[in-house]
């Protein structure tokens, strides 16, 4: 199979976003949870998205991780190889997009990488280096209170460079609009100059294709979703890649029971549960008990368990600023996420023991918990619900075939989860 284009995610719906908008712009996708193995029977395909779960991990797990994820690709022979950041830049100074970015460039052999999280498309917008999300800055934003990953500069060249072994520099947008030879010439100079990183402004998708086609030159590039469609649309236009139609997972519904699982507290997701609660019954649980034993798990079960023949339902850990606040400095940030997420995971498997085989879940590293605790190896993409979610359909699962959406936490309107399930059939 020879792989147009490898891409290393650092979340899962992160993969997913990437992966819809490769398969919008005609790239035949599969998305795997991990790197695959062996015997993963894949289509052949376009392009490979990775699903890793290194957004939040200690930075030495995510630079072993992700060259695994590399040497795959390079092992395929990939002509090109993008490493998948969130387009809000989650990270902290101790990582992890610096220390992979560095990582990954030391493997491919390159001197200096493009960098941008730039996604017109859902509004994530970068000029001189800063990052802008709507109309505020990153640091202005909602995710200034990501429960893991608080933004707190918008000045990604700042950003990456506390992150970073390498200088950091910036391909500015007038460079951007006269296109891939400018902004080639540029990074050359950067890189001469001994820079190992070079954020690129982009405002329009026009940008994007541009960066895409000067990416493509080079054997890696990092980047959220906007960058994706940069290199596929690239890759198109050089003939390296046929547009194709996207394939609609409509026909061949899946049926059965459905149930919706958040763990995401984002402005966006609390707004989505508030409306779900007109349309579905929601059990809202009890994070305090979440994090100390199993309890809380198994009430959600006996909850669902009485009410999923009449129709879908919503379990949510999700809560206000003040609430998460409170709970990690009682447990730490990390220990209180990661319980959640399991207990997320555990009522996850307790659904599909249940009958459950559609499934929407709202929050990065509550998607990473529970795919990985239903041992998916690999989804198909299907048609899209909202900017950045697809519908997923299951290749190789243990459990038979499913259907899922994985949603990052700011994504989806606030029918979000009313409209996810009426498109997974
Ligand atoms: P997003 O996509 O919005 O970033 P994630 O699932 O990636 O969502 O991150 C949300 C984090 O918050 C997870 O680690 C999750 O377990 C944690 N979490 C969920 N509910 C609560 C809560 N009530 N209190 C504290 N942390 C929570």
């Amino acid at each position: 199979m020879t792989l147009a284009l490898g891409c290393i995610a650092d979340d899962y719906t992160g993969a997913s976003d990437l992966a819809n908008t490769l398969a919008k712009q005609g790239l035949r996708t599969v998305q795997t949870i991990g790197i695959p193995s062996a015997d993963l029977p894949l289509p052949e395909v376009d392009a490979i998205v990775i699903s890793l779960k290194i957004r939040s991990v200690a930075a030495s797990d995510a630079v072993e991780r992700a060259p695994a994820a590399h040497d795959w690709f390079r092992a395929r022979g990939a002509a090109h190889v993008m490493y998948k950041i969130c387009s809000t830049f989650d990270s902290t100074d101790a990582g992890n997009i610096g220390p992979v970015l560095d990582a990954l460039r030391a493997d491919a052999l390159e001197t200096s990488v493009l960098v941008t999280p730039a996604f017109p498309e859902t509004d994530r917008t970068v000029y001189k280096g800063n990052l802008f999300v709507g109309a505020v800055p990153l640091n202005e934003s909602s995710l200034r209170d990501h429960p893991l990953n608080p933004m707190r500069d918008a000045n990604l060249v700042r950003v990456l460079a506390r992150q970073s072994t390498g200088a950091v520099g910036l391909v500015e947008l007038a460079t951007v609009a006269q296109g891939a030879d400018a902004i080639r010439t540029r990074l050359e100079q950067l890189s001469a100059c001994g820079t190992g990183a070079a954020i690129a402004d982009a405002v329009f998708e026009t940008d994007l294709e541009a960066i895409g086609a000067a990416a493509l030159t080079q054997r890696l590039s990092v980047g959220a979703s906007g960058l994706g469609l940069g290199l596929a649309r690239a890759l198109i236009a050089a003939g390296t890649a046929r547009r194709q139609q996207r394939v609609t997972l409509r026909e061949h519904p899946i049926g059965g029971p459905a149930a919706c699982l958040a763990g995401s507290c984002s402005r966006a997701t609390l707004a989505q549960i508030a409306r779900a609660e007109q349309s579905m019954p929601v059990l809202r649980l009890d994070p305090e008990k979440l994090v100390s034993g199993s309890a809380e798990a198994q009430r959600a079960l006996d909850w669902a368990a009485g009410r999923l023949a009449e129709g879908p339902v919503l379990i949510a850990s999700s809560a206000p600023t003040e609430v998460v606040s409170a709970l990690q400095v009682r447990y730490g940030r990390d220990p209180a996420g990661h319980a959640i997420e399991q207990s997320l995971a555990t009522i996850a498997e307790g659904l599909i023991a249940l009958g459950v085989r559609r499934l929407v879940v709202a929050g990065g590293e509550t998607s990473g918990a529970v795919v990985d605790r239903l041992a998916i190896p690999a989804f198909e993409t299907g048609p899209e619900i909202a900017p950045g979610v697809p519908v997923l359909r299951t290749l190789g699962s243990p459990h038979g075939e499913m259907a899922l959406a994985l949603k990052s936490g700011n994504f989806g309107g606030e029918g979000f989860f009313a409209d996810a399930l009426a498109i997974i059939a």
